[in-house]
């Protein structure tokens, strides 16, 4: 009997700050606190894991994102002081949620 419903996959586990459900880490997007398009101090994805420093793990799905962003969880997550605006997390979600994306390639040239 190959049932594995409770039992996490290979590899590390993560907690996501949404729902508070631990999830195996690849199934998580992270997010660091850095810089958005403009420059500014933000909340970001690192989708990669590459970026150095704290990191916070969520569901990529914007059920998680909301209630991590009404619970003030990514500014505690980070431990961020006064708390960073996780727009570009949001943006990020978003993007992932086309399914198919059409052929533009949007260049705001
Ligand atoms: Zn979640």
């Amino acid at each position: 009997m190959a049932r594995q419903d409770e039992t996490p996959a290979h590899g590390p586990v993560r907690t996501c700050i949404g729902c508070r459900q631990r999830a195996a880490k690849r199934e998580l997007v992270r997010v660091t606190a850095g810089s958005d398009a403009n420059g500014h101090p933000a909340v970001v994805p690192d989708p990669t894991a590459t970026t150095p420093g704290r990191g916070a793990h969520l569901h990529p799905t914007s059920e998680c994102y909301d209630l991590a962003v009404r619970r003030k969880a990514f500014t505690r997550a980070l431990r961020l002081e006064g708390g960073l605006p996780a727009t570009p997390v949001g943006e990020y979600l978003d993007s992932l949620t086309v399914i198919d994306p059409p052929r533009n390639r949007s260049n705001s040239s």
